[in-house]
């Protein structure tokens, strides 16, 4: 029972890690009290998941309208209203953070709007009050990471959160520092909306944590839309102000290039945000300013536990924040994670979609696994062809036994389709098991089916 400020458990933060602990303890008859120094669905919800995808999905269809000619529509006048765009995108928002709140209700989850401090272990004080909690579950996220790169802090230098919040931002060009996803999800939005992007990566491809034959599908389709991409690549200095600025580089063969655009987008990964949180004397173990935890959360302090983008080492992605935020309740409330974390789909929603589950062949040579690649091209599939899609493939990974290790998409719902792979990894079926399953007709997904063959 509650008496007075005594909760079973604290959250603090309410992204999609903190809000769905939260959630899932108030369900399970805890007493919860979650704390939110700005707005219910963190990054996520606020300058990160939606509103990219709210603003691709504007920009895109922008790019189709322009190109209706090929599917026999005959358009004129066609133009961007931007203020609309993000008009449109923050009722999106706001309409799910009314979803949010409502789920915090039904859940009986206390919300208290107010930055947080643990200031003993057990503690918590925000807006002069004290509250106590026997665990408290820390998921305050992460925030843009600014490397110290000489000028990296004129005014024309942005990060997602100007690009995403309120209004937005126009440009006519933009240099983006950072071709990893939201590098490259920013240059899909803008080139659609008649920007001119240049982007500068470090390593030797965008989108790094992908195969390089994925990397270049995405690439030849960025140029194609006017993107200039320079891998390889290593930031010296940034120097101009908003409306001119120049980004100066060594390109990949140590030759100093210089990138001019009216702004430029910090897009070079993202740290946890934990500044303040932590009163005198609470030192959980941290690592480059993240907090150190293990699998089921535990930090070194007894009864605070991390989750979602603050956690050391994690992969910064809603939906592992969120699985993580159900497996910390579990393990709280006495049994041990329901949540499979070992198979973690990953996705990017340019156009074409990629989508990424379990091994990739590139992954699986490193490692000296034999595997059997099934490969696809969406140019035999009538559902893209109708759709017009660009070409791209279907790659499924196995074992030589058949077991199913990985799948690879680059085409049309890929980031929907990641989701029937992520299952058949997980529960380790068989090529044969995807092939003998009826897929309907046509439609990208028996894309799948025919791959598994
Ligand atoms: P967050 O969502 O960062 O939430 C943390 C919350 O804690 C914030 O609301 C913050 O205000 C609050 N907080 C912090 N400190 C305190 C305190 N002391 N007191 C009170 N409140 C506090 N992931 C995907 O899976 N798919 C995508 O398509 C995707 N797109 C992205 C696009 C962009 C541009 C960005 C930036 C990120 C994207 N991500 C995406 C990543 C995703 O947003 C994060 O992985 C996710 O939000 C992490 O969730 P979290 O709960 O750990 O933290």
């Amino acid at each position: 029972g509650r008496t007075g400020m005594k909760y079973d458990i604290a959250v603090i933060g309410a992204g999609p890690g903190g809000y769905t602990a939260a959630a899932k303890a108030g369900r399970l008859g805890r007493s919860v009290v979650l704390f939110e120094k700005s707005h219910l669905g963190g990054t996520c919800l606020n300058r990160g998941c939606i509103p990219t995808k709210a603003l691709l999905h504007s920009a895109e269809l922008l790019g189709e309208i322009k190109d209706a000619g090929r599917f026999g529509i005959r358009v004129s006048d066609v133009a961007a209203d931007q203020k609309a765009m993000h008009q449109r995108k923050n009722e999106i928002v706001e309409s799910l953070r009314g979803a949010i709140d409502k789920l915090m209700k039904a859940a009986k989850v206390e919300v208290v709007q107010g930055a947080a401090q643990i200031t003993a272990p057990g503690v918590i004080s925000c807006n002069g009050t004290e509250y106590e909690a026997e665990h408290i579950i820390v998921a305050a996220g992460s925030k843009p990471a600014m490397p110290p790169i000489p000028g990296s802090d004129s005014s024309g230098v942005y990060t997602s959160n100007d690009l995403l919040e309120g209004d937005g931002k126009e440009f006519s060009s933009l240099v983006i520092i950072g071709g990893g996803v939201i590098g490259v999800e920013c240059a899909s939005i803008y080139l659609n909306l008649g920007c001119k992007v240049t982007i500068v990566e470090m390593a030797e491809h965008i989108l790094p944590p992908m195969e390089k034959e994925i990397a270049q599908r995405l690439a030849v389709k960025l140029k194609r839309m006017g993107a200039v991409i320079e891998a390889s690549c290593q930031v010296k200095a940034i120097s101009g102000e908003a409306g001119s600025m120049s980004v100066t580089y060594l390109d990949k063969k140590g030759k100093e290039q210089v990138a001019c655009a009216e702004a430029v987008l910090m897009a070079a990964g993202r740290r946890a945000a934990l500044e303040g949180l932590f009163g005198d004397g609470v030192e959980p173990e941290m690592n480059r300013g993240a907090l150190v935890a293990d699998a089921d959360g535990h930090t070194s302090i007894d009864g605070i536990y991390a989750i979602g983008d603050a956690m050391a080492g994690n992969v910064q992605l809603a939906h592992v924040a969120a699985a993580q935020g159900e497996n910390v309740i579990d393990v709280i409330c006495g049994g041990k994670g329901a949540v499979d974390m070992s198979v973690v789909p990953s996705c990017v929603y340019t156009c074409p979609e990629i989508a990424s589950v379990g091994l990739s062949q590139e992954q699986a040579k490193e490692q000296g696994i034999d595997v059997v690649v099934k490969k696809l091209p969406t140019g035999s599939n009538g559902k893209s062809l109708i759709a017009g899609g660009d070409g791209g493939f279907v790659k499924l990974v196995a074992a030589e036994d058949g077991t199913l290790l990985g799948a690879q998409l680059v085409c049309n719902r890929a980031t929907d389709m990641i989701g029937e792979l992520a299952v058949a990894v997980r529960l380790g079926l068989k090529l044969e098991d995807v092939a003998a399953t009826i897929h309907p007709h046509p439609t990208f997904v028996e894309m799948i089916g025919q791959a598994a063959k």
